[in-house]
C-alpha cells in the first residue's frame, strides 16, 4: 500500500492521497479546487525517509514533495521493467547481410 503523489493543476501543490482514494474526488487544501485522485502506475520510495509512494505515468521526471519529510523527489521513469524484457533478445541482422 502506498500514497498516490500528484499535483493540483491549479496551484501545483503536491498532494498525497492513500491509493484507496484513486478515482475519488478530493479538494485541494490550498485552492479548494476539485480534483480526481489519479491511478498510479509508477511505484517508488522516498530517498530520504523511504516511505512508499506512487504516481501516474505522466509524472515521470516531475518533482514532487514527499508528504512525510517534505523532500523534493523526482519521480522515476516507468520503463525499467518493460525495458528489461525488450532487451532479452537483441536483434542481430548480421547473418542476413552476409548472404553471398
Ligand atoms: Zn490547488
Ligand atoms: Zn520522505
Amino acid at each position: 500500500m502506498s500514497d498516490v503523489l500528484f499535483k493540483c493543476w491549479m496551484c501545483t501543490k503536491s498532494l498525497a492521497i492513500s491509493d484507496k482514494g484513486s478515482g475519488k474526488i478530493v479538494y485541494c487544501p490550498d485552492c479548494s479546487k476539485q480534483l480526481t485522485v489519479p491511478y498510479p502506475k509508477i511505484f517508488y520510495n522516498c530517498p530520504s525517509c523511504d516511505c512508499s509512494l506512487s504516481s501516474p505515468e505522466e509524472y515521470a521526471q516531475t518533482t514532487l514533495a514527499c508528504p512525510n519529510c517534505d523532500t523534493d523527489i523526482t519521480v522515476p521513469e516507468l520503463s525499467e521493467e518493460t525495458a528489461e524484457e525488450h532487451n532479452v533478445a537483441p536483434p542481430s541482422p548480421q547473418n542476413d547481410n552476409n548472404n553471398p
